[in-house]
């Protein structure tokens, strides 16, 4: 016989199903046991009454998280018994045999409600219990569905989902790289990509117009507030496109997905609010404000894109010159002597992505000007010569006919958290680390063997602190 879900008994009422899942809890009434038999989709009450004797005393021994399998018949409930605030609330299983599938320790916290309360190195550790929690299952429903609507969407417009390597190259997307030693060439590391954009751009190169990709980017940065070593951005990029059709994209997506899959959300203003950077600095002294109306109101979404940033930062610490976004991006002049002569005037064709003051992504028109692109990275304090040997097969790739193009990256994580109202993005995520990027549950990063090391061409310097 084949398994069904908890909550499509109720379409079998006076017929035998087999269900399956863990026990949710017990209570006895009298000599009638009950249990609430937990799946994927819900609780379903089974009865054992004494009428069975053999079933019924093996029932006797379940314990809560204990996971069995159950076939049985499916009664209407009796009156008064019924319960409206489960989808099987007028059913119950009138067990014919049972199965125990596994026993359980008793869990090291509570599953029942949404578990805040419960020190987070404990829910980290147990995070496999911790996902039992209907809240964080829920979390990773929406999650999958946020993720599957953006790809129908994008794949309806003509975008073409690529995978890219996590195994690349070092790209100056602003953070450290997490490194990866190769074993086959001794003293050589690959790095795991801070975002895939050197390869969206040669996708352009390629001819494929229209890419997007769910991708993990990976940044080595110091622990500070709600970041994730590892996080995932809807990354994409388009040909023959100006900053207009860019925007225009996200807002559509966005205002299709919240309205599909949050109806509850309202927006503060639509089309979404525009301003360029110098406004929003003036008015606001940020460069994501929160333009909530009501900031008590869970269910306002207030959208922003704001445009025109600077095309560099001055980095008092080291006393010299960042790209605001990446150096791919297009300064808003062509004139390279000025470029170079006033790096503070010279603005950009980029944008952020805002939501309830938060930065939720981020993106640009690219530079297709190979003489642009040097003449950045000069500011940034590359010769000319290290940003062609850096950026060689880049450089060669733009020499074969490279179309004016353009992205964005909005992050998945921040997102999804502001939309289900959790307080960070470890909760949107299945298996998030810590603060200080440790996993608890793998306990990573952990020691390898001296072999391995070997084999990778590594001694640990011990240094003295
Ligand atoms: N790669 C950029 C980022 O991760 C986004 C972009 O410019 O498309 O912020």
């Amino acid at each position: 016989m084949k398994r069904i879900f908890n909550t499509n008994t109720a379409q079998y009422v006076g017929k035998k199903v087999k269900v399956a899942g863990w026990i949710n809890n017990r209570r006895t009434h009298g000599k009638i046991l009950f249990i609430d038999l937990r799946d994927k989709t819900g609780i379903l009450q089974i009865v054992f009454t004494e009428k069975d004797k053999k079933i019924y005393k093996l029932a006797q021994e379940l314990r809560p998280e204990w996971v069995i399998g159950i076939v049985g018949k499916i009664n209407k409930r009796p009156k008064g018994m019924i319960n409206p605030n489960i989808e099987t609330g007028k059913v119950e299983l009138q067990p014919e045999s049972l199965e125990i599938f596994s026993k359980a320790k008793t869990l090291p916290f509570s599953i029942d409600g949404p578990g805040y309360e419960i020190s987070e190195e404990k829910r980290l550790k147990y995070r496999y219990l911790d996902l039992r929690r209907k809240r964080l299952g829920r979390n990773l429903e929406m999650r999958h569905k946020a993720i599957q609507f953006i790809r129908d969407f994008l794949t309806k417009q003509g975008f073409v989902e690529v995978e890219t390597p996590m195994l690349t190259k070092s790209t100056p997307e602003g953070a450290r790289d997490f490194l990866v030693p190769s074993r086959t060439s001794p003293g050589k590391f690959y790095a795991l990509p801070q975002s895939p954009q050197q390869y969206k751009q040669l996708l352009m190169v390629a001819g494929l117009e229209r890419y997007f990709q769910i991708a993990r980017c990976i940044r080595d940065e110091d622990p500070r507030g709600d970041r994730q070593p590892e996080f995932t951005q809807l990354d994409l990029e388009m040909s023959f496109v100006d900053r207009e059709d860019i925007l225009q994209l996200t807002e559509d997506l966005y205002t299709a997905m919240v309205k599909k899959l949050f109806p509850e959300k309202k927006f503060t203003q639509k089309p979404f609010i525009r301003m360029t950077h110098a406004q929003a600095m003036k008015k606001y002294k940020s460069d994501r404000p929160d333009l909530r109306k009501n900031k008590k109101d869970p269910n306002e979404l207030a959208f922003a894109f704001i445009t025109d940033f600077p095309m560099f930062e001055w980095h008092e610490k080291d006393k010299r010159w960042g790209a605001a976004h990446h150096p791919f991006t297009q300064p808003q002049t062509i004139d390279i002597k000025e470029i170079k002569k006033h790096p503070e005037k010279i603005l950009a064709y980029q944008y952020d992505f805002v939501l309830n003051g938060q930065e939720i992504g981020g993106g640009s028109i690219r530079t297709t000007d190979l003489d642009v692109l040097t003449a950045v990275f000069e500011v940034l304090g590359h010769t000319k010569q290290e940003t062609k040997n850096q950026f060689r097969n880049y450089f060669e790739a733009f020499s074969y006919g490279v179309p004016p193009h353009g992205g964005i990256a909005p992050g998945i994580d921040r997102f999804l958290a502001i939309m289900l109202n959790e307080p960070n993005i470890r909760e949107v995520i299945a298996f998030p680390k810590t603060g200080d990027n440790r996993g608890l549950m793998m306990d990573t990063p952990s020691k390898v063997s001296e072999e391995q090391l070997k084999e990778l061409h590594i001694k640990i310097r011990k240094d003295k602190k």
